[in-house]
């Protein structure tokens, strides 16, 4: 268990379209805790990374703009990328293409890590999501959770999510982006997405978000002091 004064620290995993997000802004705000995502750090060097068109082999050039790329996050979950807002941009096609190629680089991994270990460190209590937070990030987590769902119903749901935002992708668009992006994710060699031995998992596939948040904040509140 973690020192007092920074208690809980709380891990949720999962792969893209568990509502994991969604969920976990809820949870982070029914306990009153830091909430953060650390999807939208990997998205932020990402787009970072496309801007100034590095060659993603090129190691020299990686650890350059990791030097001089600072991301922040703020309570509203907004994303600044060396203080510019990209709070939207980072959940565009050409980040979502991205994204997990840039996440499987070791020398990516380890600044972001580095930099999630000290926000956690700092937090006084957080909820952490991602896909490596109970595995790599926070091992001594105090809470492990591990949301899955169908590949179906998570395609269904990221479909919505993107037509609601007026951005309008066929069911096979998304089925195959999803599939990709759980593909490179689960098979990198650096901090693959798993399910840790002493996590809760959470099949959310017929759960609605409102019993997902349910059963964490139940599951959580029965131990704190
Ligand atoms: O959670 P979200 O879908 O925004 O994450 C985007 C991508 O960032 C994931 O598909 C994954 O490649 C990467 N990621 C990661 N480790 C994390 C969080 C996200 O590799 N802790």
């Amino acid at each position: 268990m973690s020192q007092k004064n920074n208690y809980p620290k709380i891990a949720i995993d999962g792969p893209a379209g568990t509502g994991k997000s969604t969920v976990t802004r809820e949870v982070s705000r029914r306990l009153r805790l830091k909430y953060l995502d650390t999807g939208a750090m990997y998205r932020a060097i990402t787009l970072k990374l496309l801007r100034e068109k590095v060659d993603l082999s090129d190691d020299q050039a990686l650890e350059d703009i990791l030097q001089r790329t600072v991301i922040k996050l703020n309570d509203k979950q907004e994303v600044f990328l060396n203080g510019e807002d990209v709070t939207e941009e980072i959940r565009g096609a050409a980040v979502n293409k991205m994204v997990s190629p840039v996440a499987a680089i070791s020398r990516v991994r380890r600044r972001l890590v580095e930099m999630q270990r000290a926000i956690a460190a700092e937090s006084g209590g957080i909820v952490m999501e991602g896909r490596d937070i109970a595995s790599k990030v926070m091992p001594d987590a105090d809470f492990k959770f591990y949301l899955d769902a169908t590949l179906a119903e998570r395609a269904r749901r990221r479909w919505k999510e993107q037509n609601d935002k007026g951005i309008i992708l066929s069911g096979e668009e998304v089925m195959a982006e999803i599939k990709n992006r759980d593909s490179i994710d689960s098979k990198r060699d650096d901090s693959p997405l798993t399910s840790v031995f002493d996590a809760i998992v959470i099949d959310t596939t017929s759960m609605d978000f409102e019993a997902v948040v349910d059963k964490i904040v139940d599951t959580i509140s029965a131990d704190l002091p």
